[in-house]
């Protein structure tokens, strides 16, 4: 078991993570990016990336983080296979316990470990994740062009992508397991008044039906949730909006957390209650989270650690004098 300390720590390899250890090392910070159980973050489980600026053609999300991860330790990030499961933030420097029973000591930490889109946990919804079946209508609705879609959740973010996916396919089914949403009621009247949506009150996916060659949906087989009855229903892609889970819980009782368990930090600003502390990307965003936004609050992250940390080298010195 090792110990490593560093000035800047950063927990998570995706757009943030990566961002904020690009700007980190390039500040002579010598970073530290703790790289988690998913290395390369949630773009490592998409195909097709169009709305990443930069490429004028159409890029696979995996291909992103690597290239991502290669820049930034280009520039002299170290990277760590390893995940954090414990925090003390009390204490100076800030002490991390990883799953391999290494420590790690750092004078400030950046905590850009993402947030999990909640899935159905369908067999067939794993096997057509990026063939049909997103979790995102802002990253994937466009290849849904004048094609039929269907929408799974009842809440804010499922009435919000069914009213954009309707800009582009021809037709929306929200599918919804109850008779009632939890949506704010102006989202539910525009949903109404929509010509292009509708709604299947009191239905769950049993599974989605496609073909394997290449991997596209074609369909649904859906349950009564009342009367148990089968049904299905013809549709091009699915779009799963039954909420997202921050990896934040290892925080829980240090960092300030909103209801969601969202990280909260200063508005126009990465820091979070503790000085040293900043929080970048979907794990502080509930509202964007897009690669673009993340990498954004990842570079305002490194830039606000340097800033801390030159200001407390400032005070020490000016204590020893
Ligand atoms: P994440 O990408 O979620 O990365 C979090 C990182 O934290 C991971 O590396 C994980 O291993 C690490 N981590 C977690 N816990 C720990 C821990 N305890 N210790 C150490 N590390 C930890 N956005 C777009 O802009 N365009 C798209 O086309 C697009 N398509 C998408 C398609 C899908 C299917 C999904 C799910 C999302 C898509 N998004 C897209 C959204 C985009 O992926 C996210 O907004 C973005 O990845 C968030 O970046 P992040 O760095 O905040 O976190
Ligand atoms: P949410 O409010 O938690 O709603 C999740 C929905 O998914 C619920 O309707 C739930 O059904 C359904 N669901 C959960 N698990 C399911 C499953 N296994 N199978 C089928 N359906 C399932 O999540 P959200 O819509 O992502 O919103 C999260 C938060 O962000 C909310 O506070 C919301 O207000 C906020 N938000 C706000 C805006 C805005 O202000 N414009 C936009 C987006 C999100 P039940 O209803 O039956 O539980």
């Amino acid at each position: 078991m090792t110990n490593l300390h560093t000035k800047v720590l950063i927990l998570g390899s995706g757009p943030a993570g990566l961002t904020a250890a690009i700007y980190a090392a390039r500040a002579n910070l010598s970073p530290i990016l703790v790289a988690g159980m998913q290395p390369g973050g949630q773009m490592t489980i998409t195909t097709d990336v169009e709305n990443y600026p930069g490429f004028a053609k159409t890029i696979q999300g995996p291909w992103l983080m690597e290239q991502m991860q290669a820049q930034a330790e280009h520039v002299g990030a170290r990277f760590m296979q390893d995940t954090i499961v414990s925090a003390d933030l009390s204490r100076r420097p800030f002490v991390l316990t990883a799953d391999s029973g290494d420590t790690y000591t750092a004078d400030s930490l950046i905590v850009a470990t993402g947030a999990q889109a909640r899935w159905l946990g369908l067999d067939s919804e794993k096997k057509f994740q990026g063939f049909g079946v997103s979790a995102c209508a802002t990253c994937d609705g466009f290849f849904f062009k004048g094609k039929t879609v269907a929408v799974i959740g009842g809440g804010n973010t499922a009435v919000e992508e069914s009213l954009f996916l309707a800009q582009m396919a021809d037709k929306v089914t929200l599918i919804h397991r109850r008779d009632s949403l939890r949506a704010e009621k102006i989202l539910q009247d525009r949903m109404r008044n929509h010509p292009k949506i509708e709604v299947l009150w009191n239905h769950a996916v049993e599974e989605i039906v496609g073909s394997d060659n290449p991997p596209s949906v074609t369909g649904l087989k859906l349950k009564n949730t009342k009367t148990g009855a089968p049904g299905n229903l013809a549709i091009d892609g699915l779009f799963i909006a039954i909420g997202h889970t921050p990896n934040a819980e290892l925080f829980k009782g240090q960092l300030d957390l909103d209801a969601e368990g969202y990280i909260v930090t200063r508005p126009g600003s990465t820091e979070t209650n503790i000085p040293g502390v900043f929080a970048a990307g979907d794990v502080q965003d509930k509202i964007f989270r897009q690669a673009v936004t993340a990498a954004g609050t990842g570079c305002m992250s490194a830039l606000e650690a340097d800033k801390f940390l030159a200001h407390h080298a400032q005070v020490r010195s000016v204590a020893a004098e």
